[in-house]
């Protein structure tokens, strides 16, 4: 089962908005989208393995703040390219946002506590996952970035009954 949508983001606000839009179709319930998001609290989530694939600038990390933004989350969201994993983590649900450029040693992930974050009730958003294939594990959706004139071209593809969910939410 593996459809593909895409969608043209024509500047920086169209990443943000569509990382947020991303962010509302993970919501355990579909009717918190309407609902009122208290700040910093974090809404329930269905979970999930978000991968965002892309060249260096194409717009992961922005994608990912817009995601944040969209849970509700009005702090900083740095890239976590030294980190490999930037937590957030709420009392309803928690996010972790991996960029796995740097990782030489795909054991640093499971010293970092792979298993704690790799837990199928949290949603990660997951930058460079192939430098990580040994220890990410397989994604409910993939995200592609590319340039696309001044803009990005964004395709998206659900590989799993939840990443078709997400995505029959985002082109019902
Ligand atoms: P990555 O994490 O993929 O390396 P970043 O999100 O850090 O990329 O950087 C992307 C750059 O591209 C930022 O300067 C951002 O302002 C810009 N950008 C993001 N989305 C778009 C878009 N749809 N069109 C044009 N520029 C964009
Ligand atoms: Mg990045």
């Amino acid at each position: 089962m593996s459809s593909t949508y895409q969608i043209s983001l024509k500047d920086e606000a169209a990443t943000l908005r569509f990382g947020a839009q991303l962010a509302h179709a993970t919501f355990a319930d579909p009717l918190d989208i309407q609902g009122e998001i208290k700040e910093s609290i974090g809404t329930p989530t269905l979970g999930g393995i978000i991968y965002l694939h892309g060249d260096l600038g194409a717009g992961k990390t922005t994608l990912s703040r817009g995601f944040m933004r969209g849970y509700g989350y009005l702090g900083a969201v740095k890239s976590p390219t030294y980190t490999i994993v930037e937590p957030y983590e709420f009392e309803h649900c928690n996010i972790y946002h991996f960029d796995l450029y740097r990782l030489i040693d795909p054991e640093e992930v499971e010293y970092l506590g792979a298993d704690d974050y790799f837990h199928e009730s949290n949603l990660c958003l997951i930058e460079w996952a192939e430098k990580g294939s040994k220890v990410a594990p397989a994604a409910d959706l993939k995200i592609e970035l590319e340039s696309e004139g001044t803009g990005r071209l964004l395709k998206c593809q659900s590989l799993t009954e939840k990443g078709a969910i997400i995505a029959k939410r985002l082109w019902p």
